[in-house]
């Protein structure tokens, strides 16, 4: 996620214009709190990557469930018959 920014210099133009400066941040849920930690710029391509690879992995885990539910369902199908 990139927002936005104040640095907190005086003499900045963000004091006077408002949040200018990207920053990257990562949040995610912990506990049903809604968690961010700053990203350094150097590293938001590498945690964007992270956060692609569990997007993916994540999906993967549920199309994995909804096919053993099927799976489930349909034994138990065979079964009564
Ligand atoms: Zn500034």
């Amino acid at each position: 996620m990139v927002t936005k920014k104040r640095c907190g210099r005086r003499q900045c133009r963000c004091a006077a214009e408002g949040p200018i400066h990207p920053t990257v941040l990562l949040t995610w849920k912990e506990s049903g709190r809604t968690r961010t930690l700053h990203v350094p710029l150097s590293l938001r391509t590498e945690v964007a990557k992270w956060v692609k690879e569990w997007k993916r992995l994540r999906e993967l885990g549920r199309k994995m469930s909804r096919a053993q539910r099927r799976f489930l369902m349909t034994s138990r199908i065979r079964k009564r018959s």
